[in-house]
């Protein structure tokens, strides 16, 4: 479904992301870890068309992320760390508007279907700016699936949430990709949360991709370390992570 072939970016003389390549299957909960500044949220914007590449390329379901840009932004959401709605609006009216901008057809029915999904028809006539941060992420991953996308990315998805949302959302995240099929990449530092939802892991060191494979292979392969952030640890140390500019 994702298919990453020596991507790069280079911001100036820096290189943020140095020639990675990955491959992420259909059906995959695929979770994106490194320490900050590593260059996680660089590869997600190159994925979702928001910033080119300087080398290499991808494709997500088939289509080529810079010749096939649109293609690829019918076929993906994308929840940023930090939602960007109209706070002025209704959580029901920023669904409209951008259902609007999408061309869905029958808008109600699809605002109405993903607000269910999502537990979320309780607030949906509140203002966005009277929302707590979890509504609000939520509003943010209803206009995220509203269409139905074959990939969802999501940025540090449980940040900000407390133990409750944090359930809730691991709750969504499964069955998304257990009810619609839905393909999953996650940035995520939550490692526990990683253990819980994915079913395969990346690991990114300054721009390079050191570490993929399942899950289940992962346990296995590292099955004297007790945890997840053990074996991110053992892959990744933590001595020389210190920021690169
Ligand atoms: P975090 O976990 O903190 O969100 P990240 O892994 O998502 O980190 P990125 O935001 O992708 O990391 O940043 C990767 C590197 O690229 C960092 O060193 C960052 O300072 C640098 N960088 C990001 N955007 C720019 C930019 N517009 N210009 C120059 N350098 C940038």
């Amino acid at each position: 479904m994702i298919e990453i072939k020596n991507l790069t970016k280079k911001y100036g003389a820096f290189t943020a992301l140095d020639g990675i390549s990955l491959i992420v299957k259909k059906g995959d909960i695929f979770g994106f870890l490194g320490h900050n500044g590593a260059g996680k949220t660089t590869t997600t914007n190159m994925l979702t068309t928001l910033l080119e590449p300087t080398g290499g390329s991808a494709t997500i379901a088939g289509f080529d992320i810079v010749s096939q840009s649109m293609d690829v932004r019918r076929n993906i959401g994308y929840v940023p760390e930090n939602v960007q709605l109209y706070d002025t609006l209704t959580a029901y009216e920023n669904l409209e508007f951008f259902a609007q901008l999408s061309g869905i057809s029958h808008p109600r029915d699809a605002i109405g279907e993903t607000l269910e999904f999502l537990q979320a028809t309780s607030f949906a006539h509140k203002k966005i700016g009277e929302l707590s941060k979890g509504m609000r992420q939520r509003i943010g991953l209803a206009q995220a699936i509203i269409h139905k996308p074959a990939v969802l990315f999501l940025d540090e998805p449980s940040a900000g949430l407390d133990p409750t949302g944090i359930i809730q959302l691991r709750e969504i995240i499964i069955r998304l990709n257990k009810e619609e099929g839905t393909t999953i990449f996650m940035n995520s530092h939550l490692l526990v949360e990683v253990a819980k939802t994915c079913t395969a892991i990346g690991v990114l060191n300054h721009g390079k991709l050191v570490y993929t494979d399942t899950l289940a292979n992962t346990l296995k392969r590292f099955k004297n370390e007790d945890s997840l952030e053990k074996i991110y640890f053992s892959i990744n140390g933590d001595a020389d992570n210190k920021p690169r500019n």
